[in-house]
């Protein structure tokens, strides 16, 4: 190897090998850590809303996650506390509401994936079984959400709506 480098001394050789395997190591451990913690959601954006100017200032929402019963209209989806066991609060919107039926006939709209970084404790919950986003759910029944009211005011700490639709690949990755 210290030929095939053309390093003189076999010092050099042994500083460079330990770069690399600290940096392959880096390597596998941010890949293990990808597939193991992060997820992909569904996302539509209401471009009209956007070009018109409605959504400005909050005016309108122009993005929905895809929740599997209906669409999450915070922007910032990703740092709601509630994200795995939605408590529906003022930024949830039904599919079967008007609004909700009225986006998926509505022109305009692009589907894109986000990617979503799971805690190690939504990523246990999301591999185990609704009991276990039951429990995490619990835990986050007094924990306020973005719409201002927590779960148990909302009388959503039970019945909450457990995120299924996310995906298990990165996008372009496998399934
Ligand atoms: S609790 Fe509100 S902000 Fe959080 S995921 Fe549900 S609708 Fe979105």
């Amino acid at each position: 190897m210290q030929q095939w480098l053309g390093h003189k001394h076999a010092a050099s050789t042994r500083h460079y090998a330990a770069i690399l395997q600290r940096t392959l190591a880096a390597a596998y451990k941010k890949a293990d850590y990808f597939a193991r913690n992060v997820r992909t959601i569904e996302v539509l954006i209401d471009r009209e809303s956007i070009l018109s100017g409605a959504a400005a200032d909050g005016g309108q929402p122009w993005k929905y996650y895809d929740l599997g019963d209906g669409y999450c209209t915070y922007d910032f989806f990703a740092k709601c506390p509630h994200r795995l066991a939605c408590a529906r609060c003022p930024f949830y919107l039904p599919k079967q509401s008007h609004a909700g039926q009225l986006l998926a006939v509505k022109e305009g709209i692009e589907q894109m994936l986000e990617q979503l970084e799971l805690t190690d404790d939504e990523r246990q919950a999301l591999e185990g079984d609704r009991d276990a986003v039951a429990t995490l759910a619990a835990r986050l029944a007094d924990t306020p959400t973005p719409g201002g009211p927590t779960p148990k005011e909302l009388g959503t700490g039970v019945a909450f709506i457990p995120l299924t639709t996310l995906r298990d690949s990165l996008p372009g990755g496998s399934s």
